[in-house]
């Protein structure tokens, strides 16, 4: 069935050593090759494949239900609806066709430059449009941090915070794609030793490391998608930053939840690689004590061996990396994350991303935000440059890549990155 993940496969394209792509990822994204039209495609090493052309020159000919303008569009959506089963044919396709030995496009140069472009020479966008996003708030490590930070180690945990994957709906509009730049939000705050708010740029920009999920679509308005059936409705994943301005967040969060602090911008890394692609980097979560409600409990290994970095690269300065943590530390898993999202009867979109709210592991250095990392700016951070960070500074650009890597194979996700500029004047 997943042919594409074969680890003895090797490709006729050139694959630098230690490449997030190699021929099991197979990726989607959406780009804009040199002067041409938007197209759906997909990378192996440093090639983006546009797939719009590889289908108009008949090299998905075999899989008759794929219609003809399926990656002629601008986000995945319309591919995404299709469904898994398809979304396995289309990977298992790519991978014949880029295969060492098969020479149907390999040695057809007229196709190949309609079929292949340097990833350099191409513009990533988006990959999908996204109706709406939730953030949930599933490490574990991360909650008892900043509880322990605002409420003591007594009460660092909410009572419910173990029964159900807390969560909130964010804003999509703001979502953007790597290498776009954000510029500092403007806000209230109340500085500690004032007893009303101030009006002005954020003093304590940060980010969070998360990943996020995209879904196919989902049941009808009133209906369950259950932990057993999660995975189907799951097209694949990506890096996510969810930019955060704590004071903001501090001064309005009381009693609605997230607003401002939070929906100015998160970025989002530009190729969603498919769950299919992270199967054998499946791996289990932690314990669950007390035991999960019948409908959030899972079987087998519902998580996934993903490493992750976040690194701050001052300007025109050195990448520095300040953490670095893994998906597998979250408490709750996609599985059930997407189960309790659904369990009222809410429905879900083709397109609609599901992150898992920033991952901090247990040791200090795999902390996945800068309020954690410096302890609300307590101890700073001190990079290369020999500048001190307590949170990010205008002209600090924030990376953030993740990688799954075992003796056969690695599969990434490549980067997300923005910089962050000043306030619009
Ligand atoms: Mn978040």
């Amino acid at each position: 069935m997943l042919t594409a993940n074969d680890p003895s496969r090797h490709t006729w394209l050139d694959v630098p050593n230690d490449s997030d792509f190699p021929i099991q990822n197979i990726p989607f994204g959406v780009f804009i090759p040199e002067d041409d039209f938007t197209t759906i495609g997909t990378r192996i090493g440093d090639t983006a494949i546009d797939l719009a052309a590889f289908h108009q020159l008949g090299y998905f000919k075999d899989i008759e239900e794929l219609p003809d303008d399926i990656f002629l569009q601008d986000t995945l959506n319309d591919f995404i609806t299709l469904g898994r089963p398809m979304w396995r044919r289309v990977r298992n396709r790519i991978a014949e066709v880029f295969e060492a030995n098969n020479d149907e496009l390999k040695n057809n140069e007229e196709h190949k430059a309609q079929i292949l472009f340097p990833v350099d020479k191409v513009q990533m966008l988006l990959p999908v449009f996204t109706q709406d996003y939730t953030d949930f708030y599933s490490s574990m490590e991360h909650a008892e941090n900043v509880g322990t930070m605002f409420r003591g180690k007594e009460n660092a945990l909410m009572p419910n915070w173990k029964h159900l994957p807390v969560g909130y709906h964010g804003r999509s509009s703001s979502i953007i794609v790597s290498g776009e730049d954000i510029h500092r939000p403007l806000g209230q705050m109340k500085p500690a030793d004032a007893d009303t708010p101030v009006f002005g740029p954020s003093k304590l920009l940060d980010f969070e490391l998360e990943m996020g999920f995209i879904t196919s679509d989902g049941k009808h308005l009133g209906e369950r998608i259950t932990t057993d059936e999660a995975e189907d409705y799951i097209f694949g994943m990506v890096l996510f930053n969810d930019w955060s301005a704590r004071d903001i967040q501090a001064c309005e969060y009381v009693p609605l939840g997230p607003f401002l602090g939070k929906n100015f911008a998160s970025s989002m890394s530009p190729w969603v690689v498919t769950l299919d692609a992270l199967e054998p980097f499946r791996t289990a979560s932690p314990e669950q004590d007390p035991e999960p409600f019948d409908y959030l409990k899972t079987t087998g290994d519902r998580t996934f061996d993903i490493q992750l970095q976040t690194i701050i690269q001052p300007e025109n300065g050195a990448e520095n990396v300040v953490c670095e943590s893994n998906f597998k530390y979250l408490y709750w898993n996609i599985s059930q994350q997407l189960a309790h999202h659904t369990v009222n009867g809410c429905n879900i979109n083709a397109g609609d991303l599901m992150a898992s709210g920033t991952i901090s592991g247990p040791d200090e250095k795999s902390y996945g935000s800068m309020l954690e990392l410096t302890w609300r700016g307590a101890n700073p951070i001190t990079l290369s440059d020999g500048s001190e960070r307590k949170f990010i500074n205008d002209g600090d650009t924030v990376i953030m890549r993740g990688y799954c890597k075992n003796e056969n194979v690695r599969i990434g996700f490549g980067e997300v990155k923005s910089k962050v500029l000043p306030v619009i004047e």
